[in-house]
């Protein structure tokens, strides 16, 4: 039948400043990256999607190269985009990205003016968009000046399509690097998106600090290190999980020592009345440098279980340690 948007769905959420720009996000984001392309139900995009704008998520992440095949994600939310949120494009915050192999030849990755601003000029006709809130340098390229990446950047945004900019996946250094390059063209570096979990504190060593001293917000992915930070590897591999389907998360990854760990804040979690994936996405939020969770989900009911984490206790300095303690063995 027709959607008609929840009328109260900003009565539950809480949103965060992105650094020190004007934007506010929501504590958690839903991302595209998989779940979202050709491969799976129609019905099942729309119904996660629009649920999740139903209870206040605003932020939607994408990419390129999302969905199999690349670019089926874009093309999907797309059709919802044109559907059932059709009169909703000015409370959206859609993101896209640039910067991995999504067609052949010397154009079609990494960091070059060229592959950017092509790129995004595809990512919107994907979408069906004028322009994307957020434009990203999905990875630093060593092969070319930063200079050159970040002034593509600028000049996106100066031609309209896109209204903030930011990079993930680059370190401390040529992210402050970044920042000063932008600030010179007077488009700041609105975000920055990490891989941050309980399983990966690589952000911790630095990261966090530039974008902190720098007012540039973060958006973490995979805080719930694609599954493993939730109820669904504690008793074995379920048919149709990630790790079934052996791609980006590999049955390799499991051994004793990470399914004692995982056992452990499990019941740490339940000591706290959270689920696991609720504990996983409190703690990334614990840091108040991180503006949003971006999650992934396969289905409504774990999207709503994440949402739920908002929910959660504040951290004791007890159980941090306790959590410190159990992810260093
Ligand atoms: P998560 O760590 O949130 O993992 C999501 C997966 O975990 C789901 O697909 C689902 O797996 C499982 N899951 C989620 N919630 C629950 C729950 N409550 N209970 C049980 N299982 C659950 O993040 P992703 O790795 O999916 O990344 C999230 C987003 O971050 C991406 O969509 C993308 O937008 C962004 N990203 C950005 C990258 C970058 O380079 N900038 C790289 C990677 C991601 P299952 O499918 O098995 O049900």
């Amino acid at each position: 039948g027709a959607y008609v948007a929840d009328a109260n769905r900003y009565d539950g959420m809480s949103y965060r400043r992105l650094g020190t720009s004007g934007l506010l996000l929501p504590e958690v984001s839903l991302g595209l990256w998989q779940n979202f392309g050709d491969d799976g139900p129609a019905d099942r995009h729309r119904a996660i999607i629009t649920h999740a704008f139903d209870r206040g998520v605003t932020h939607f992440d994408l990419a390129n190269n999302y969905g199999n095949p690349a670019g089926s994600a874009e093309s999907n939310f797309g059709v919802v985009l044109r559907g059932d949120l059709r009169h909703h494009r000015d409370e959206l915050i859609i993101s896209s990205k640039a910067g991995y192999r999504m067609w052949p030849g010397p154009y079609g990755e990494w960091g070059s003016r060229k592959y950017l601003v092509a790129s995004l000029d595809q990512s919107l006709k994907r979408m069906g968009l004028d322009y994307v809130d957020v434009f990203y340098s999905h990875r630093f390229d060593p092969d070319t000046p930063l200079e050159e990446t970040v002034t593509a950047l600028a000049d996106i945004v100066a031609r309209g399509k896109a209204l903030y900019v930011g990079v993930s996946n680059y370190d401390a250094k040529k992210t402050e690097e970044a920042i000063r390059l932008l600030k010179e063209l007077r488009v700041p570096l609105a975000v920055h998106q990490p891989r941050y979990s309980m399983l990966d504190r690589e952000p911790e060593n630095g990261l966090l600090d530039v974008l902190g001293a720098g007012g540039v917000g973060c958006v973490c992915y995979s805080p719930l290190a694609q599954g493993l930070l939730t109820d669904r590897y504690l008793t074995g591999t379920p048919a149709g999980s990630r790790m079934s389907r052996a791609d980006t998360l590999r049955p390799g990854v499991m051994n004793d020592a990470l399914q004692n760990t995982l056992q452990g804040l499990d019941a740490l979690a339940r000591g706290r009345g959270q689920t696991l994936a609720q504990t996983a996405l409190s703690w990334v939020l614990r840091d108040e440098r991180v503006t949003s969770v971006i999650v992934g989900a396969s289905s409504v009911k774990q999207f709503d279980d994440n949402l739920a984490a908002l929910q959660g206790p504040a951290f004791g300095d007890d159980e941090l340690a306790r959590i410190d303690d159990l992810l260093s063995q």
